[in-house]
């Protein structure tokens, strides 16, 4: 059976990655849509696996090849998520896991209304600060730029089908976890209501 399309946004400093890790490590049956960018690596980050670090012009001929489900400009850096990657690894009945912004959001339900949206919340401004701060990882310009975006991107909370507060760590995986499994379980209906096909292994 195809696996599911599940997008996960939250604001910059929530957490997200540091809960996707958790989750890809705990659940069997995922795959970790690995982005373009255009914004340079991180110091840990890995040509690949974090992202696929391409130039604006690499980007911009992938984009006009129709290559991207979906792309945006995010924080003054391009973003996109490979169309075949996702396909491929939906094909292989795995659940696609996309980590993208509220504009990629938008287009992703477009083009696939199925798809499952969850918004990772902070528990307040002032923790998102520290944490953006504290993850020592941008400069002190992009800091406050991601701080600017962050509540523009929180309006965009009742278009997700689920919100996950990432107050404590390992509370905010197991919410995430359990929407993830539950997904698994549910029977898919038309518009009115007639079941269109039931969970793996159910006859
Ligand atoms: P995002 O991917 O949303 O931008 P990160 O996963 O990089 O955010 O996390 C930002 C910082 O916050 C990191 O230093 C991370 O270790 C820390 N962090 C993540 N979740 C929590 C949490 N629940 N409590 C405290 N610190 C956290
Ligand atoms: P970061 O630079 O911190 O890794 O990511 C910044 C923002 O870009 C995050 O909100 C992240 O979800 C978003 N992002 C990462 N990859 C994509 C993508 O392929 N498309 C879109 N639209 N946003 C992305």
């Amino acid at each position: 059976m195809t696996g599911n399309l599940i997008i996960i946004s939250a604001p910059s400093g929530t957490g997200k990655t540091t809960i996707l890790k958790q989750i890809m490590a705990r659940l069997d049956g995922l795959a970790f849509s690995v982005s373009h960018t255009t914004r340079p690596p991180r110091s840990g980050e890995e040509d690949g696996r974090d992202y696929h670090f391409v130039d604006k012009e690499g980007f911009v001929a992938l984009r006009d090849d129709h290559g991207f489900l979906e792309w945006a400009e995010v924080h003054g850096n391009f973003y996109g998520t490979s169309r075949k990657e996702v396909a491929d690894r939906q094909a292989m009945g795995q659940d696609v896991l996309l980590d993208i912004d509220i504009q990629g959001a938008r287009q992703v339900r477009q083009a696939a209304p199925e798809a499952i949206s969850i918004f990772i919340a902070p528990p307040s401004w002032q923790e998102q600060e520290k944490r953006l701060k504290g993850r020592g990882t941008d400069s002190a310009e992009t800091i406050a730029l991601r701080l600017a975006n962050a509540r523009a991107e929180m309006a965009d909370v009742d278009f997700y089908d689920f919100v996950v507060v990432n107050d404590e760590l390992e509370t905010a995986a197991r919410m995430l976890e359990a929407v993830i499994l539950a997904m698994r379980a549910k029977t898919r209906r038309d518009h009115n209501g007639a079941p269109l096909s039931l969970p793996e292994g159910v006859s």
